[in-house]
C-alpha cells in the first residue's frame, strides 16, 4: 500500500494511492469512527488529517491501514472516497519531519568520487526540516553560493519511538519509504568540511529537501531493501544505482543511531546517495526515481 499526503481545493488528507486514483483515508477514519462510536487506535480529537499525525498516534502500522480499507470496502464507500489522481496535488508525506537524519558516504562508489574512503562508521548529520517542500515544488538556487547538487535518496520514515532497538527488530519501527534529493550547497559544504566546521547550513536551505511522492508501507518493501534508484536533470540520467550498495543498510542505521539518541515517530532517515552528483541551475528538471516508491520531479528556479 501507498500512503499519500493530498489536497484538493482548501481541504488536505491522507489517502491510499491506488493505481490512478486516491482513496480518503483520513474522512474514511472519521465516518469509522462515527459507525463504530470508537475505532480503538484513534483517540478522540486526534489529529487524522496528515501522516504525521498518524505516525504519533504510536498505533501505526500496516495491518491498522488495511483494516481502514476494509472498512470502506465493506461499507460501499469506495465511489464516495475516491478521487483521481489528477485532481489532487500530491504534497510532502511528512511536510515537518521530526528530525532529517541524514548519511554521509554511504556509498562506496560516491565516497571515490569525492577523493574519499569508505567510513567505518555511519557519518550521521542532520538537515533542517524546514528544507522540506513536495513533488513539483520547486527547489530556490540562491546565487552566489556556487554550485549547487542533487542527490537521490532512499527515506526511511520511523513509525514510532525506540531506544537501543536491535537490527532484528529494526523493522518494526519502520513506517515506510520515500525519495528524498538532499539538495547541497556544495562549494559551501567543502568550504566549511576544509575548516573541520560542520556542513549543516549547506544542506539545510529552504527547498533542499523535495520529498515524496509517497509513503510506500512495509507491506510492499521488505528487507534486504534492494530498489534500483537514479536521477535525471532534463532527461539525461547522472545517477543510477541500487540500494544493495549502501556500505551501512537500514537494520543497521537504526540500530547504530537508536543506540544513542532515541529515535522518534515522524523521524525520516535518509540513507545517503550513489555516485554521479552534478551541479543543476535555474531552468533545470530534477527526476529522482526509486523503483516501486516512484518519480520524485523538481523544477529549479534562481533565487536571490
Ligand atoms: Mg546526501
Amino acid at each position: 500500500m501507498k500512503l499519500v499526503q493530498f489536497r484538493a481545493g482548501d481541504y488536505e488528507a491522507v489517502g491510499l494511492l491506488e493505481g490512478g486514483s486516491v482513496i480518503d483515508l483520513s474522512r474514511a477514519i472519521d465516518i469509522q469512527v462515527m459507525v463504530h462510536g470508537w475505532f480503538s487506535p484513534v483517540p478522540p480529537l486526534a489529529d487524522v488529517g496528515t501522516i504525521s499525525g498518524l505516525l504519533e498516534l504510536g498505533t501505526f502500522d500496516v495491518s491498522w491501514v488495511r483494516e481502514v480499507r476494509e472498512f470502506v470496502k465493506a461499507h460501499g464507500l469506495e465511489s464516495e472516497l475516491r478521487l483521481s489522481v489528477k485532481d489532487v496535488t500530491l504534497l510532502a508525506p511528512i511536510a515537518r519531519p521530526t528530525r532529517i537524519i541524514a548519511l554521509g558516504l554511504n556509498y562506496a562508489a560516491h565516497a571515490a568520487e569525492g577523493g574519499r574512503k569508505p567510513p567505518k562508521e555511519p557519518i550521521f548529520f542532520l538537515k533542517a526540516s524546514t528544507a522540506v517542500v513536495g513533488p513539483d515544488e520547486p527547489v530556490v538556487c540562491p546565487q552566489n553560493v556556487g554550485r549547487i547538487d542533487h542527490e537521490v535518496e532512499l527515506a526511511v520514515v520511523i513509525a514510532r519511538e525506540g531506544r537501543r532497538i536491535p537490527r532484528a527488530k529494526a523493522h518494526e519501527y519502520i513506517a515506510g519509504y520515500t525519495i528524498m534529493n538532499d539538495v547541497t550547497a556544495r562549494d559551501m559544504q567543502r568550504r566549511d568540511m576544509a575548516a573541520s566546521n560542520p556542513w549543516f547550513l549547506s544542506k539545510s536551505f529552504d527547498t533542499f529537501a523535495p520529498m515524496g511522492p509517497c509513503l510506500v508501507l512495509p507491506d510492499e518493501i521488505q528487507e534486504p531493501v534492494e530498489l534500483d534508484l537514479s536521477l535525471r536533470v532534463n532527461g539525461v540520467t547522472k545517477q543510477k544505482s541500487n540500494t544493495r550498495q549502501l556500505i551501512f543498510k537500514i537494520p543497521d542505521l537504526i540500530h547504530r543511531f537508536s543506540k544513542h539518541i532515541t529515535l522518534l515517530p515522524g523521524d525520516v532517515i535518509s540513507t545517503g546517495t550513489p555516485d554521479g552528483i552534478s551541479p543543476i541551475k535555474p531552468g533545470d528538471v530534477m527526476e529522482a526515481e526509486v523503483r516501486g516508491i516512484g518519480v520524485l520531479r523538481n523544477p529549479v528556479v534562481a533565487g536571490k
